[in-house]
């Protein structure tokens, strides 16, 4: 057997170049001693094809290269191949598909969706190179029984953050049930940041340290009549508890406010429902009438006030 018979039995050789049956005589275009270099024989082979299509390697790479988002399946109809031939000549050209699922991969991305809040964004996936939020949703079009795992792992981070069964505290240091924290507005749990006991402490601490004997200020803005402005430090109660040392609210209002709500305490003790909500209906919304009635009286507080500073 001479180099150029073993060369052609090469089931490298194209399908079309292959001897089908073993006794007929294949007219080759190469007698020994015609080609001086051995290199040369593929070129007068032709080029390699692949595929029922015959492709070139060159024109496999072109399409593909040009065409990044067509997948295997689509390919192999094409070309008249299996979508695992497709993958294959894929992998033998280098050109593996953005596509490609990878277990590696896929776990790297679901521990990164584990570390975050249960959404998945562009940021989710910065750390793992060459993969995307596009990538991942791609594999799981393409494998849906991967979803469930996904939905879990999410559910298991967003429940992490917003329904936590725990929590740290950072004043004691302690993880503690998540009933040790009292329930707060804010917050992506809506539990405060440190533990009752630790509240209870701190709250205790800024109460006892603070002292205020005589007001600091000579106005101050009642709480709940800001519309009034600022009025005269002796319009409030004194409060040693109080920056300001004085009370939040004036004493007009603080007067109203009571009157106005004995008024309500008796009418909820009526226990005939009628005679009640009659009664809670002509009453009508009373804390607003302990307002009206608090502006009423420091106006006129306030023209006394202002006579008196003019004398
Ligand atoms: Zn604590």
């Amino acid at each position: 057997m001479n180099k150029y018979e073993d060369r052609i039995n090469d089931t490298e050789l194209p399908e079309f170049r292959r001897p089908n049956d073993e006794n007929k005589v294949i007219p080759t275009p190469y007698i020994l001693g015609d080609i001086e270099d051995l290199n040369e024989l593929p070129a007068l082979l032709g080029p390699k094809t692949y595929t029922k299509a015959k492709l070139t390697r060159e024109e496999i790479v072109e399409k593909i290269t040009s065409n990044p988002k067509k997948t295997n399946v689509a390919w192999g109809k094409e070309w008249n191949c299996s979508r695992e031939r497709v993958r294959q000549l894929r992998e033998q050209f280098g050109l593996n598909s953005v596509r490609e699922f990878n277990l590696e991969i896929f776990n790297l991305a679901l521990e990164a969706i584990a570390k975050g809040s249960g959404m998945i964004n562009a940021n989710t996936f910065k750390n793992i190179p060459n993969f995307s939020v596009i990538k991942f949703n791609t594999w799981l079009e393409e494998k849906p029984y991967l979803k469930q795992q996904v939905e879990l792992v999410r559910k298991e981070a967003y429940d992490k953050i917003y329904n936590p069964t725990s929590k740290l505290c950072p004043f004691c240091d302690k993880t503690l049930p998540i009933d040790n924290f009292y329930v707060s507005k804010s917050g992506r749990d809506r539990r405060m940041n440190k533990c009752n006991d630790c509240n209870i402490r701190i709250v205790k601490h800024y109460y006892d340290k603070r002292y205020v004997p005589n007001p600091t200020v000579t106005e101050k803005v009642c709480t709940s009549l800001k519309d009034l402005g600022p009025l005269p430090a002796s319009f409030f109660h004194k409060s040693t508890k109080a920056t300001s040392g004085l009370q939040y609210n004036s004493i007009r209002y603080q007067e109203t406010y009571a009157k106005w709500k004995s008024k309500y305490k008796k009418i909820m003790k009526i226990e005939d429902d009628n005679t009640r909500n009659n009664e809670l209906s002509f009453l009508g919304n009373w804390k607003e009438k302990a307002k009206n009635e608090a502006r009423e009286l420091i106006r006129k507080d306030l023209e006394e006030y202002n006579m008196l500073n003019l004398e």
